[in-house]
């Protein structure tokens, strides 16, 4: 499931072939997606020029001169890519728009858990609300985050995955970045001190950055706009590594699973000592 980097460096990549092109004709299948507009309204698009593409948490905006915007949210297999107008068009291709320099911008999605919502000048989307602090925000500070999780049990992994606190923070990263804060996955978020919540804040703002830089994470079919690859799966310290020596300490990465996603960590760095022994029962392990 594509993240805050591998959107960021999709937004990146569309920026440079979209902005200022006009949408000179829509071609929308008619499989249900997660959420989207219907044929009709997406229509609408048609004879507007791209002015801006931004993005909020896992959201890319696509906006236009009339002031409407298009609300896209990949979802698990979602691609939203350029393609030259001599390239036959891809199966699952849900929206393609075509630009008066020929090129086509596709949404493509074999899962169909994405989404394609269009909103008209002067709404805000009401999923926006739902989203959290960007990682780079100035109010984002360990003593918001503690207010935010004071008196929460549930394991911090969980919270940071829980998009209305930071933005964008999926299963891959969350990893990284309690590795790289030196937490255990499972530490009761109410329990982090101001010190460890700094350590997420930095880790966190260091590992996406260098997530972007590196062209997002591949591990299943995320490809940027011109279908590269991502890079960043190489850097990956301890995600998917499960049984492979830290790169740290050089003990074993373990895996276990939280909320249903796997989640892996160093024992030796990411030490238990400060969980309630009730809580170390719980831990479903595995290892390989
Ligand atoms: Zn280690």
């Amino acid at each position: 499931m594509p993240e805050l980097p591998e959107v960021e460096v999709i937004r990146r990549g569309l920026a440079k072939k979209l902005i200022g092109q006009t949408f000179l004709h829509v071609q929308r299948n008619d499989k249900r997606l997660r959420r989207q507009s219907e044929a009709a309204a997406l229509a609408a698009l048609c004879g507007k020029t791209v002015t801006r593409l931004s993005r909020r948490g896992k959201y890319l905006l696509i906006q236009v001169d009339d002031g409407q915007t298009l609300v896209v949210h990949l979802g698990m297999t979602g691609r939203l890519f350029v393609l030259p107008a001599s390239c036959p068009l891809p199966s699952h291709a849900h929206l393609v728009l075509t630009c008066q320099s020929g090129q086509r911008l596709v949404y493509q999605d074999a899962r169909r858990f994405g989404q394609l919502v269009l909103y008209p000048a002067g709404v805000r989307p009401p999923e926006l609300a739902q989203v959290g602090l960007e990682p780079w925000s100035r109010r984002l500070t360990p003593e918001w985050l503690a207010q935010k999780s004071a008196g929460l049990t549930r394991p911090v992994k969980n919270f940071l995955l829980d998009g209305r606190f930071i933005a964008g923070i999926g299963n891959i990263y969350a990893s990284e970045i309690l590795f790289a804060a030196g937490l255990h996955p499972q530490t009761p978020a109410g329990r982090l001190s101001r010190a460890q919540w700094t350590a997420v804040i930095q880790a966190g703002r260091r590992i996406l950055a260098k997530a972007i830089r590196a062209g997002g994470t591949t591990i299943a079919n995320f490809a940027d706009c011109e279908g590269q690859a991502g890079l960043f799966a190489v850097q990956l310290q301890v995600y998917g590594r499960a049984g492979e020596p830290c790169p740290v300490c050089a003990a074993p990465i373990q895996r276990l699973v939280l909320a249903g996603r796997s989640t892996f960590w160093c024992p030796h760095c990411q030490p238990a000592a400060a969980l309630a022994p009730l809580r170390r029962k719980s831990y479903q392990t595995a290892g390989g």
